[in-house]
């Protein structure tokens, strides 16, 4: 058979590589990174190297979700069913529960990795067909707050720059990110970049002493949520030693007179007190920050899953327009992205919140445009129910129907216990997933199977708004679908039963009409990209937005011209206070759990948890203790422990780690249930660290603070 070669991405984080996979009839054999690729030039990390081993036939036929499968009773073994009866069974449930009681009686929970047409087809369906704004993502839990900080500051959820400008950065600020097991292929850039230009200063920002730390020229080891405290502190200071640039904070933003009256009481003292920092480190940071000719930083889950994540965010960015370190080679407020296609689904309106190309659903205008583009009357004007909120009214028994794709909320959703209750309170429940192994599938009525990496067809975006083809290798093993293909298949069934008789709104024949609809709901937005196409993506490679008709290519950096998207065209400083973490540690709680990724696993594992060599470097679950804290409670290495929060509790081994700081608590986000035994307080059986999570949200983004709760650690 003869071997080829296919160009695709990783489907794993937000670095967004591209890949060269190698198969031979329907079976990939191989993966390389893509020479030509702009995000990593040929490298993969651990997780990218190993993709093809995901997809042996024996892990295929263990793990892979192959047929429809119909659970007729809660509890019991699911039955195979056909593919039109599965779909029309699930447009009859939808259809009868819009009926008797609403459209906001059904809810969607999908995800930062599905494709940007997978996106689209599900944000249609649910906004424009089904009437309701109850569409929310995994990328709530990664992203919402990056959205939130951007817009109130910047005018526009647009990260302004671009991987490329580590190259360019004098001061790299790195804050809230273990890029180093996060984004592994983009700190190899970062290592490089301070290895041609060692005087480049690197301050990490962070309660960890993580791998990316090991870096850091100054490491700043904060207290668990005092990020905003810190970054107050720095403006203090900055504003103390004439280190701002009035000119640009002049003629280019808003509001600085409300944030230097906030910031006046932030006091080096004060602020190193609250940080647990030293006032010289401040200086130090302040003066790097302020300074060096180009500062970046970059930030991911330390700032977004926060109880106060759009202040964070927005109050970084405050920094970057107090210096001028923005829209200039090497400076800027870049968000990285968790997932490979979080920006995708921002981009195309996927979240509750949002709607179509960065239009505002409180916009009547942008409501209307939406309806048109769509031919429907009218869009819902309400936001849908957040991530947590969905889950909550649910267990609740307002949301009736909930349909699961490409996520595994019973293992990541924080609070466990009540995600559980939801799954099992609702009527009926929809998992189209390509995993059986997900912990989401013992709770679905009707299981769909969805194709996977190596498979898919369609787009993502990166973390830097580069755009690139996710192609297909092999086909869909057994009946597995497309995940924009089995919206589609329900939508066109849901239009006979709610709007018989007339044309349909989806007629879709494959991946790329759906993106033709997208890209045209993006003329005249910020994001424009209505000069890309499918064609220019195969000839010229990925492609950043934005990308107008008539441009030969997109503009790597934003606001270089200092005009912001904003009504007058100013960047606004958010004048926001500190607010303390949602649950702080306190006597009978005395630690501070904080989650965190390892290097070589994703997510809930259904993928890299089938490959024994991604075990490796971390082989199974235990909690991180700072030796101190192991020998005041008489623990020693590997003594069981049960770590106790609000909600619940699980029990696995200690390890002393000089990682993790006094009253700190650290334990990896990925292990469920096969690894990581728990319950909840009344004794329910749950898995994984989010059996003690808080669902405290970020009331601006909704984000859950799911990096910190306060527990109790008492030997087994
Ligand atoms: Fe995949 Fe991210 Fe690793 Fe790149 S850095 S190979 S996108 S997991």
């Amino acid at each position: 058979m003869t071997p080829i070669t296919t160009r695709s991405t990783c489907p794993y984080c937000g670095v967004g590589c591209g890949v060269l996979i190698e198969s031979e009839g329907s079976q990939i054999t191989g993966v390389r990174g893509d020479p030509q690729h702009p995000a990593n030039f040929g490298k993969l990390c651990t997780k990218g190297q190993t993709l093809h081993l995901t997809t042996t036939p024996a892990i295929t036929r263990q793990a892979r979700l192959l047929h429809p499968m119909q659970r007729v009773q809660r509890g019991a073994p699911a039955q195979a069913i056909a593919w039109d009866a599965a779909l029309d069974l699930a447009a009859d449930r939808f259809a009868s529960t819009i009926e008797e009681h609403g459209p906001d009686a059904v809810g969607f929970y999908i995800s930062g990795q599905l494709l940007t047409e997978d996106y689209y087809a599900f944000n249609k369906l649910a906004k424009g067909l089904i009437g309701t704004n109850n569409i929310d993502t995994n990328s709530r839990l990664c992203m919402s707050s990056a959205v939130a900080g951007y817009k109130l500051t910047l005018g526009a959820d647009a990260p302004p720059a671009c991987y490329d400008d580590v190259n360019h950065a004098q001061c790299l600020f790195i804050v809230g990110s273990n890029a180093a097991f996060a984004h592994p292929v983009l700190f190899r850039r970062i290592e490089e970049a301070k290895r041609n230009n060692p005087d480049m200063k690197v301050i990490v920002a962070d309660p960890r002493r993580t791998d990316t730390a090991g870096l850091a020229d100054l490491y700043l080891p904060l207290q668990p949520g005092s990020d905003v405290m810190l970054f107050h502190g720095l403006l203090h200071i900055m504003l103390w030693e004439g280190w701002t640039d009035n000119a640009y904070i002049a003629a280019h933003t808003t509001g600085f007179e409300a944030l230097k009256s906030l910031v006046r009481e932030h006091t080096p003292e004060r602020v190193a007190q609250v940080c647990g920092l030293t006032r010289d480190d401040l200086f130090t940071a302040a003066r790097w920050f302020a300074q060096s000719p180009a500062t970046l930083s970059l930030y991911c889950q330390g700032l977004n899953q926060s109880s106060s994540g759009t202040a964070k965010n927005a109050t970084l960015i405050n920094l970057h327009l107090a210096t001028a370190q923005i829209g200039k080679p090497g400076a800027g407020p870049f968000s990285l992205t968790g997932q490979p296609n979080a920006m995708g689904g921002r981009e195309v309106g996927g979240l509750a919140n949002l709607l179509s190309a960065h239009r505002d659903m409180a916009n009547p205008q942008h409501r209307a445009e939406v309806a048109a583009l769509w031919g429907v009357p009218s869009v819902p004007e309400k936001p849908g129910l957040s991530a947590v909120e969905l889950f909550e009214a649910a267990a609740d028994g307002q949301v009736k129907v909930l349909w699961i794709a490409c996520t595994n909320p019973a293992q990541s959703m924080p609070d466990q216990a009540t995600v559980r209750r939801a799954l099992q309170r609702a009527e009926f429940v929809v998992v189209q997933e390509a995993f059986a192994t997900a912990a989401t599938c013992d709770f679905a009525d009707l299981l769909l199977p969805a194709t996977s990496w190596g498979e898919k067809d369609g787009t993502v975006t990166n973390s830097e708004r580069r755009i690139s083809r996710v192609r297909p290798a092999v086909p869909a093993p057994g009946q597995a679908r497309h995940d924009w293909r089995t919206a589609v298949d329900l939508a066109q069934r849901l239009e006979v039963r709610l709007r018989p008789g007339q044309p349909t709104l989806f007629p879709y024949p494959d991946a790329e009409s759906l993106w033709l609809e997208h890209r045209e709901s993006t003329r005249g937005r910020d994001l424009d990209i209505t000069g890309l196409s499918y064609a220019m993506l195969q000839q010229q490679g990925p492609q950043q937005w934005p990308l107008r008709a008539g441009d030969a290519q997109g503009k790597p950096r934003l606001y270089e011209d200092g005009v912001f998207p904003t009504p007058d065209g100013k960047a606004r400083f958010a004048a926001l206070p500190f607010v303390p973490l949602a649950e702080p540690r306190e006597s009978r709680y005395p630690f501070s759990l904080i989650t965190g990724r390892l290097r070589d696993q994703w997510h809930g594992m259904t993928r890299t948890g089938s490959l024994g060599r991604l075990f490796g470097h971390v082989a199974e679950p235990c909690v991180q203790l700072h030796p101190q804290d192991m020998e005041r409670r008489g623990l020693r290495e590997g003594d069981l422990v049960q770590v106790t929060s609000k909600r619940g509790s699980i029990l696995l081994p200690a390890q002393a780690s000089d990682e993790v700081g006094l009253s700190q608590a650290f334990i990896a986000m990925h292990w469920g249930a096969e690894y990581l035994s728990g319950q909840s307080n009344t004794g329910e059986p749950l898995a994984g660290v989010n059996a003690l999570t808080t669902s405290a949200y970020c009331p601006g983004s909704k984000q859950p603070e799911l990096k910190h709760a306060a527990v109790k650690v008492l030997k087994a």
